[in-house]
């Protein structure tokens, strides 16, 4: 069995002894192999800013407060896939090679055109991390090209940025399945995402991104595992996955469904904390965007 195999298989008993079923076996020597190894240790924490802001609606987000969430449950990024030496791009083509190849969620194997692995400059300092594929990236093989793309691309460009200066992924690498082949999207399952989920956390290792946007709460959960606290409060807060910050904010989707001016301006606020965070330049009219006139 060559290695990928091997470790996709030993991933795959893990995944059935978290689901209940103490009995699946898996040699010692492969539980040692397993990407985030057999059990993460904690470090997430919510993060005040290093530097003062020059935004202050966004320092004063940042705060924590008598009101902020508890942090999230613990995750790791630590024991990524193993990848052979070279530099960030030919590492993330070896990765993108494994991850188009996975099997370990038949069911979606069997339903994908393809695997949507994730998009951009392999040395972005900024990266955003999304749900699912939904019809229109199954189908061009890229993250975020449908409606609530073409929205996370202005959103981008907003912040005088491109898609091909930041990186883009999903937490889940394939669409979820839907019954009898049905349009429409649904939420990834627990099991789903922790089977993709070593793919993401060796993206983000391999990548190194200064700040991490992640966009609604299914990412979130992705990232730190179920959580109580909604979106709604999550988001303004700085979180931590093993050092890289972590910005929280509402998926580009649900502000396609509320048109609201003051639920832009929230995004644009935790945009505006990533930009801050990175020391780009932010201009007096990006700074008063979507605020009410
Ligand atoms: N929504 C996501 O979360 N990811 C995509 O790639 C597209 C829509």
């Amino acid at each position: 069995m060559d290695s990928e195999l091997r470790s996709q298989a030993a991933r795959y008993v893990q995944l059935l002894r978290r689901s209940g079923k103490k009995d699946a076996w898996l040699p010692a020597g492969l539980a040692r192999r397993l990407p985030g190894g057999a059990q993460a240790p904690a470090s997430i924490q919510t993060q005040t800013p290093r530097s003062s802001s020059r935004v202050s609606e966004v320092r004063s987000e940042a705060r924590p407060s008598p009101n902020s969430p508890a942090p999230p449950a613990p995750r790791s990024i630590a024991n990524p896939i193993q990848l052979p030496a070279g530099t960030k791009a030919e590492r993330l083509a070896a990765l993108k090679k494994q991850t188009s190849a996975c099997t370990i969620c038949p069911h979606l194997a069997k339903s994908r055109t393809q695997v949507v692995f994730g998009v951009g400059d392999p040395e972005a300092k900024l990266m955003f991390v999304g749900e699912a594929p939904g019809a229109d990236e199954d189908e061009q093989g890229e993250p975020f090209v449908g409606r609530a793309g073409q929205l996370l691309t202005k959103m981008i460009a907003a912040m005088e940025l491109t898609r091909e200066k930041v990186y883009i992924a999903n937490v889940l690498k394939c669409r979820p399945d839907m019954p009898s082949k049905g349009s429409g999207n649904r939420k990834p399952t627990r099991d789903e995402m922790d089977a993709c989920l070593p793919y993401l956390r060796t993206q983000v290792s391999v990548i190194a991104p200064q700040v991490i946007i992640a966009l609604g709460s299914t990412a979130v959960e992705g990232l730190f595992g179920p959580q109580k606290t909604p979106i709604s409060r999550l988001r303004g807060n700085w979180l931590e996955l093993d050092g890289v910050p972590v910005r929280p904010t509402f998926h580009p989707s649900y502000l396609l469904h509320n048109q609201d001016m003051a639920l832009k301006r929230l995004v644009w606020i935790d945009l505006l904390a990533a930009m801050e965070r990175l020391g780009l330049p932010i201009s007096e009219k990006q700074r008063g965007f979507f605020l009410k006139s």
